[in-house]
């Protein structure tokens, strides 16, 4: 039985995505080669790495100014290769989960950070606001969805210094104004290709204004002087990326994605706030589209295993919520089906008559 899988990351990816890359292990664009084993430098792969970035560009309607590259190390990396080029003195930083704060530690070992707002008091159950941001910080970060706790910032913010954000769990979901935007960085394995490689946009412009020197695996400047082909770039997860990039201009972009990904969301929340065992963890208003975190209402809490267990047997995978939060966590990137969404909410409501 093909299960409905709900995981966080590495996650779902489409059918088209996983074909094509069953296809190309056997063989390669008519190489005769598997792409485990051709080389990056052959002109089929370079074709495929060049498309790639290409039609990042395309779907997100990235203006002349701004690079894509490919990078290795995770999203996890560039919590520091951001400051790394980018913090000269201080900046600033929205705290709305594990991963922002991680980013937090990483820019404190190059400058002053300062922390605007967070809501770890609250268990990060919702998107600080009306906070300000310092006009003398050398950028502002945050972290579009918070992965972990459900919750998301589906606006591009309107600042006066440079902006970057952290795009892991949400990029290609919505249309973005790239124009705002100094770095989007996103690793791929939420909305993109399996594990292993790490897609940044970059404002050229915005590099070349720190004093200290950068190693150069971790200068932005060495991998868009080389079109992301500076060293051996991860050729498989690329080749996967390109796959999904593919689909996504097939279904029409990134705004049809968005309305999809709307329909798909407002079937499960629904039926959480319907449903008299269920409630959801984050505030209504900051609500993600991409990670829908729920927990048993207090009077059913006993329930909780007994629910993992009778979706798990329905076919869902990956339900369980992250271990800070508890609960649920129903992952819904693009590559989610709205009938896997409906089973979930089938199963939902199956559970609920029995108790
Ligand atoms: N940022 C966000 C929003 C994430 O969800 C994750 C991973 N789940 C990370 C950063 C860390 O990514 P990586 O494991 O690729 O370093």
């Amino acid at each position: 039985m093909k299960k409905h899988n709900f995981s966080a990351g590495p996650s779902i990816l489409s059918e088209y995505t996983i074909k094509n890359a069953a296809a190309a292990v056997e063989n390669f664009a008519g190489t005769g080669l598997s792409i485990l084993e051709v080389s990056h430098r052959s002109k089929e792969f370079v074709a495929v790495n060049d498309e790639a970035r290409a039609l990042i560009k395309e779907l997100l309607d990235v203006p002349a100014g701004y690079e894509v590259v490919f990078l290795g190390g995770g999203a996890s990396m560039q919590f520091c290769m951001v400051p790394f080029n980018l913090l000269n003195k201080k900046a600033s930083y929205l705290d709305t989960g594990t991963w922002a704060s991680n980013a937090i530690k990483e820019a404190k070992l190059f400058g002053e950070v300062d922390v605007v707002a967070s809501s770890k008091e609250a268990n990060y159950t919702y998107i600080p606001k009306g906070y300000t941001v310092a006009e003398d910080s050398d950028y502002f970060h945050f972290t579009s969805n918070n992965t972990i706790y459900g919750t998301e910032m589906r606006y591009d913010p309107d600042l006066n210094v440079r902006l970057v954000s952290d795009m892991s769990s949400d990029i290609f979901s919505r249309p973005i104004d790239i124009s705002k935007y100094d770095v989007i960085y996103a690793g791929a394995q939420k909305n993109l290709a399996p594990a292993g490689v790490t897609l940044a946009i970059v404002r050229t412009e915005a590099l070349g204004h720190v004093d200290r020197a950068i190693p150069t695996m971790l200068n932005y400047n060495t991998h868009i002087k080389k079109d992301s082909m500076f060293n051996t770039p991860p050729v498989f997860p690329i080749f996967a990326a390109l796959q999904t990039l593919k689909w996504y201009k097939e279904l029409g972009g990134v705004a049809v994605i968005e309305k999809m990904n709307l329909e798909k969301a407002a079937i499960l929340y629904d039926e959480i706030d319907r449903n008299r065992l269920f409630k959801g963890t984050a505030a209504v208003e900051d609500r993600s589209i991409m990670n829908v975190c729920f927990v048993m209402n207090d009077e059913y809490k006993e329930l909780e295993d007994e629910f993992n267990k009778f979706a798990s047997a329905a076919g869902m995978v990956g339900i369980k919520g992250h271990r800070s939060v508890g609960g649920f966590r129903a992952s819904l990137y693009n590559a989610m089906p709205k009938s896997s969404v409906e089973a979930l909410v089938a199963t939902m409501k199956e559970f609920e008559k029995l108790h």
